[in-house]
Formats: C-alpha cells, sequence, structure tokens
C-alpha cells in the first residue's frame, strides 16, 4: 500500500495540514494516492472481492456476469479496474459497471470499459453528472498536476441503463441490488447490495471513522441519517467502504450515531443562540477530542452549516 501526495483524504475534502494529516495516516489506512494498482485482491465474501485503493473498488463475480462498483480517477485506472475485472470472470462473461457516485475518482474512468460493458447507474446520479460533472472533474484536475495528468481529456459519461429506486442485477448465483435511497454524501449517491453474501457497497455513505463529507444543495445530515436507516434494514455483514478500512455491518450504527450527536450538537447551539460559523468551530474542537480515531475533521464546520439549515 502506498501513500501519495496529502492534498485530499476523502472525495473532495478541504487541504488539510500536513502534520494532521501525518497523525492521520499514522492510525488510519486512508489512501490518497491516485493510481491503483493492479492488486492484490481481498475476498470479503463468497461473490465479492476488493482492489484496496483511491476508491476502494468492489468486483461481484456471478457465474454469468461481473459488476465492477467504481472506475477510479480517469481511463489509467478504469483499465486497471476492468483488467481486474476480466481476470475474475470467465472467458467471455458479461462485464457490467456501476458507479456509487459522480465524482471523478467514482466514475472518472468509464470510458477505458470494454466494448459491450453496460454502465447502469440511478437517475439522480446521472443528472448530477451532467448538471456538475464538468466542474468536479475540473476542481479535481486543479488539485494536483499527477491527477490533472489522469484527467486529461475525461469528460462526464453516460449510463446505458437508468433506474428510479432499485435494479437487480441477475449475476448467476449471485445478485446485486442496486438501489437509490436519496440524497447523502450527494444527490445521486447508490448503494449496492450484494444478497446472497449480506455484503453492502455503499460509495461515500457508510465510511469507517471518516468524518461525513457533504456535496450537496440537497444533501444534509437529516437527510443522510434517513439514507442510513434504509441501509440498516438490509442488514448487512460485511462492508466496503469507498474510502479506508472494510467493516462489519457496526459500521451502519456507528456513522448514524456520528451524525445523530452532530446535528444535536447543532440544535443546541443554534437555540442558544450561536451563530452557524461559531457552532462549526465549537463542533469541531469537542469532536476531535470525542472522537480522536476519526478523520476527515476539517469538513465539520460545513457539514455544521448544514445541520443548522436543518435545526429548529
Ligand atoms: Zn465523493
Amino acid at each position: 500500500m502506498r501513500f501519495g501526495k496529502l492534498a485530499a483524504v476523502a472525495c473532495v475534502t478541504t487541504v488539510m495540514g500536513l502534520a494532521a494529516a501525518s497523525a492521520a495516516l499514522a492510525q488510519y489506512a486512508m489512501v490518497t494516492e491516485p493510481v491503483l494498482a493492479d492488486g492484490p485482491l481481498e475476498q470479503v465474501s463468497p461473490h465479492v472481492w476488493v482492489l484496496r485503493g483511491f476508491p476502494n473498488i468492489a468486483f461481484v463475480v456471478g457465474d454469468k456476469a461481473t459488476l465492477a462498483i467504481d472506475t477510479g480517477l480517469g481511463p489509467r485506472n478504469g483499465a486497471t479496474v476492468a483488467k481486474i475485472a476480466a481476470r475474475l470472470s470467465t472467458k467471455g462473461q458479461k462485464l457490467y459497471l456501476t458507479t456509487t457516485h459522480y465524482h471523478p475518482e467514482h466514475a472518472g474512468g468509464q470510458s477505458a470499459f470494454p466494448k459491450g460493458t453496460t454502465v447502469i447507474r440511478n437517475r439522480a446520479q446521472q443528472v448530477e453528472m451532467d448538471t456538475d460533472g464538468q466542474r468536479m472533474i475540473d476542481f479535481f484536475s486543479n488539485s494536483s498536476p499527477a491527477r490533472k495528468e489522469l484527467l486529461a481529456g475525461v469528460v462526464p459519461s453516460k449510463a446505458d441503463v437508468l433506474f428510479d429506486d432499485k435494479h437487480v442485477l441477475d449475476l448467476g448465483g449471485v445478485h446485486a441490488d442496486l438501489y437509490w435511497f436519496g440524497p447523502a454524501h450527494t444527490a445521486g449517491d447508490e448503494i449496492v447490495f450484494v444478497r446472497e453474501d449480506a455484503t453492502l457497497v455503499p460509495g461515500d455513505v457508510v465510511e469507517n471513522r471518516l468524518s461525513p463529507n457533504i456535496n450537496c444543495d440537497a444533501c444534509s445530515p437529516k437527510k443522510w441519517i434517513k439514507v442510513l436507516d434504509r441501509i440498516a434494514v438490509l442488514k448487512p455483514q460485511h462492508i466496503v467502504p469507498d474510502h479506508g478500512d472494510l467493516g462489519g455491518g457496526a459500521l451502519v450504527a456507528q456513522e448514524r450515531a456520528y451524525l445523530v450527536d452532530l446535528q444535536a450538537e447543532a440544535d443546541a447551539l443554534k437555540a442558544k443562540g450561536v451563530s452557524a460559523d461559531d457552532a462549526g468551530k465549537q463542533i469541531a474542537a469537542a469532536f476531535a477530542v470525542k472522537y480522536p480515531n476519526w478523520f476527515g475533521m476539517q469538513n465539520l464546520p460545513a457539514i455544521t452549516k448544514k445541520a443548522y439549515a436543518d435545526a429548529p
């Protein structure tokens, strides 16, 4: 595992202080190196393999088809993902690709997938890709020369199949249920549940001790909690977050508790008449002590503003 330039710890985070980032990396396997390695893979359940990286890429392999979830940043990484998918599949097996959200490290490598790949995503995500995809590609390109090179020539992509709330993929002996449960990290977050394996691939919606990052106007902590409540009904046993360490079903409750705590603190401070800016600072300071092993805490002032908008 390699650690790259510490420009961003999760998708679209603000720049972290180098000391803070080093401390974070000392205790947490958060990969930011933008080039995916060609393995090794981890098998998390009978039909699911994971390539750890920026981001973690999941593969669901059935008897008649394989599903790759996310592409990596740009076509060079997309080609690596497609190559691994082919290696996991029997010769000539159907390949599907879906993307957890429209951010370029998740969807920006689509052009490298072979002809005949069927790309599926939810309609809300496609709308977000169409309206904000280019801005996000430019944002990532401008964050480092390496990213700029990986994203050269990349434009927002289209899906072959769009769905509204749910799409079931029968891969042969295993099903991947693709869900859109509403806005959380982005408006078009897709949740993949591999039914027979009870394995969840939730994009950025369930992470492992990574402070939530909100990137859309329609998103808020309260809406994120609603999405988590729908995920909890699935009762996942294995969870493959997009960034950082893999985990068990308890990650859903852990993510929910953090957001509930954040909203409660925001509600209380707003009731006292504290400004949103001051509340962001206070909550960031308090959570740094309360959640010492968490990352991405620099996003707390921004997410506090979202919590304030929903507070009574
Ligand atoms: Zn993201």
